[in-house]
């Protein structure tokens, strides 16, 4: 099992496949995606290696992410590949669903077993002024589609003071019929956004504080569950997730390790730098790409240092997946 020296254990892989998306978020590409160099994303064969490799050191979940993951061509044959990978239990996919409806049957069909889908508004127009992208309508009948399918449903909304903070208890309206769980993210600092970050920020504390005076509890976490905390309300079908990266002990129980699209190791949303494994993969020796990994995770720190404002080698989170 991988296991870095502070003892946490990581399960949960985080896969991006493109940095490529469609969409400009204001907090994650303003001005759309912005191609510099050309990019030389991990093939079918390599993904496998990779995710093969990981599963022999113990992950059971993997997360499919990007930049937008469902603009690659060969997303399905890239879930079906990682949910026939002996020792993954659960293959997840995060996606801005601008194409939900045409892809969803597609994706369950492959075996896909969750999905995280990003909406920051559910006013049409405050959701295309955030994303560039008039979908909200779209993404959310691909939504009900992937609730039939029987897939579980996260929706991921990031708060922003001035765009949609005020808009909470629309969202728990929303959820009060559907299971979906609906995580509110704070809003994270990144190498491109410190003046959005500045203005726009809001601590997640306060509205768990609503939460917890308005009847909704607090649930123990899984084993494998991520960062978020989960409330739950007799009243309501959904849930609610909070996802605080600013909050002390945020990283104490970190069970996740990323790579990029490109095949870098990143032990942590805000490192300086990736660490390359691809010559690792294409090596004839089978067990060395799992002996680098185990290696590489000693640099592995206790923490990121968000709240003093250093970000890393992070500019926006479509470089990595979130
Ligand atoms: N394009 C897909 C999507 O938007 O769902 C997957 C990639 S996106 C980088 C993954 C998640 O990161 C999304 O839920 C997005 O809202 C979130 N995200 C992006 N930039 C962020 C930031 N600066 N702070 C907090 N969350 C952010
Ligand atoms: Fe694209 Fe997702 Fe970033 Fe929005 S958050 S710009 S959809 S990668």
């Amino acid at each position: 099992m991988l296991e870095d020296k502070f003892g946490r254990r990581f399960h949960y892989l985080r896969l991006s496949i493109t940095d490529v998306c469609n969409f400009s978020c204001e907090y994650c590409l303003p001005d759309g995606y912005q191609c510099d160099s050309k990019r030389n994303f991990l093939t079918v064969p390599e993904i496998t290696r990779i995710t093969s490799a990981f599963a022999q050191l113990g992950t059971s979940k993997i997360r499919i992410t990007g930049g937008e993951p469902s603009l690659r061509k060969d997303l399905v044959e890239i879930i079906r590949l990682c949910v026939n990978t002996p020792g993954i239990e659960h293959v997840a996919l995060t996606t801005n669903g601008y194409r939900l409806p045409e892809h969803i049957d597609a994706w369950a069909e492959a075996g896909l077993h969750s999905i995280n889908v990003s909406i920051d508004s559910l006013d049409p127009r405050m959701f295309h002024r955030i994303t560039g992208a008039d979908k909200l309508d779209t993404i959310l009948k691909g939504i009900d589609r992937a609730i039939e399918l029987g897939l579980k449903v996260k929706v991921n909304g990031v708060l922003m003071r001035q765009y949609n903070a005020n808009d909470v208890n629309t969202f728990l309206d929303w959820i009060k019929d559907k299971p979906i769980t609906f995580r509110l993210i704070e809003l994270m600092q990144t190498g491109d956004n410190a003046t959005l970050f500045g203005k726009q920020h809001v601590a997640g504390e306060p509205i768990k504080q609503r939460l917890l005076e308005n009847g909704w509890a607090l649930q123990p976490k899984a084993f494998n569950a991520g960062p978020a905390q989960e409330f739950s309300h007799p009243d309501y079908l959904g849930q609610v997730g909070l996802i605080m990266p600013y909050s002390k002990d945020f990283c104490a129980t970190c069970n996740r390790l990323r790579i990029s699209a490109t095949g870098k190791l990143h032990l942590c949303l805000f490192a300086d730098h990736g660490l390359d494994i691809r010559s690792f993969i294409h090596s004839n020796n089978d067990y060395e790409l799992e002996h680098q990994l185990e290696s590489l995770l000693g640099d592995k720190q206790a923490t990121h240092w968000l709240d003093q404002g250093y970000t890393g080698g992070t500019k926006h989170l479509a470089m990595l997946g979130g």
